[in-house]
């Protein structure tokens, strides 16, 4: 029932419900059938909620166990970033094999889409699970060769652990 006068936009309906502070008890109703349900909240940082292994943080570049990094320089990251993050250059070591002389993520400008990650053959680049971290400048965000392995050295173990609850749905 919308008895309004076009000219006015009074409305019988909206005063009763002012009047009768109905907003205001639909309110308190909602409030207390949620009041007493287990907490949906958790208090961050020190409860965390569970993360997917696929979660796409903080970039790391990884080795093989015998130390040796696995990247071969292929620059497929390189290519498929759609941000044009990744900056690499490259060079033909003694042994025949080639590998990066440069490996520089700008994570000013990374959208964390995984695409690296994605194409890479040989599971180097990747990205963790690790979230909580930042910047005071830009220039702290720019993520050198070096930097991106000691991620990779420091959270190997919870890399292959990501990797291998994936493994199943690949
Ligand atoms: S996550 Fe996406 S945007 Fe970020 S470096 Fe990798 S490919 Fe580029
Ligand atoms: S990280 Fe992977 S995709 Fe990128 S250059 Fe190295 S081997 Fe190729």
């Amino acid at each position: 029932m919308t008895t309004a006068t076009a000219s006015s936009g009074f409305s019988v309906k909206d005063f009763l419900k002012s009047f009768m502070l109905t907003e205001l008890f639909k309110g308190m109703v909602l409030t207390g059938r949620y009041a007493f349900k287990r907490k949906v909240t958790v208090q961050f940082p020190e409860e965390k909620t569970p993360l997917s292994p696929r979660f796409r943080g903080l970039h790391a570049l990884r080795r093989y166990e015998n130390g040796e990094e696995r990247c071969i320089a292929c620059k497929l990251c390189e290519a498929v970033c759609p941000a044009l993050a990744i900056t690499i250059e490259s060079d033909v070591r003694d042994d025949g094999s080639r590998r990066t002389t440069r490996y520089d993520i700008d994570l000013t400008k990374c959208i964390f889409c995984g695409f690296c990650e994605e194409s890479c053959p040989v599971d180097s680049i990747v990205e963790t699970h690790i979230l909580e971290y930042h910047g005071e400048k830009r220039g702290d965000l720019y993520f050198t060769k070096d930097m991106l392995l000691a991620v990779g050295d420091r959270y190997e173990k919870e890399i292959s652990a990501a990797k291998a609850a994936d493994a199943p749905y690949r």
